[in-house]
């Protein structure tokens, strides 16, 4: 894979980086600044804040390439472990989450719904949590865009966690 040069100097700043991560046999949790909502590091380096994930995996690595995220396999976002982290598409980030959505419900397989259940509702507000747009949610299950709307702000099926 040829990198492209990235714009985070990850040759300097390495002790001021791993002083604010606790190392465990798991994942290795950022204790700096988080990002809310989504929990990931921020780490300032040259007066410009930068995901701690990202540059955690440059230091390993080398630059990411352009237009690639930094994945984690482990589901924790707060996470630095170079293990951890894998390069992906904005495509495979939506994929992983909705997997990891999946699994985490353990159920609801696809298809459309012409009655919405329990499992769809979850799946939609799942599928809507990993980025993915009510319209290509609502196409995807047959139901009413305002439906969709109505049931990620939990307007409806406010029963269904
Ligand atoms: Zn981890």
């Amino acid at each position: 894979m040829a990198f492209k040069p990235g714009n985070v100097p990850w040759n300097v700043g390495t002790a001021d980086f791993w002083g604010k991560v606790k190392k465990s046999d798991g994942c290795w949790i950022w204790k700096g600044a988080p990002k809310q909502p989504e929990g990931y590091g921020l780490f300032t380096i040259n007066g410009r804040q930068q995901y701690a994930h990202r540059y955690a995996w440059e230091l390993e690595h080398g630059p990411i390439p352009q237009g690639l995220l930094v994945l984690h396999r482990c589901d924790t976002p707060a996470c630095v472990r170079a293990s951890h982290l894998f390069l992906g598409t904005h495509q495979d980030n939506v994929d992983d989450c909705i997997q990891k959505g999946r699994r985490k419900y353990a159920r609801g397989e696809e298809h459309h719904a012409s009655k919405l259940t329990a499992d769809v509702v979850r799946a939609i507000r799942n599928l809507v949590a990993c980025g993915q747009s009510q319209r290509s949610v609502s196409t995807r299950y047959g139901v009413h865009v305002t439906t969709v709307s109505e049931i990620v702000h939990r307007k409806i099926w406010k029963h269904v966690s």
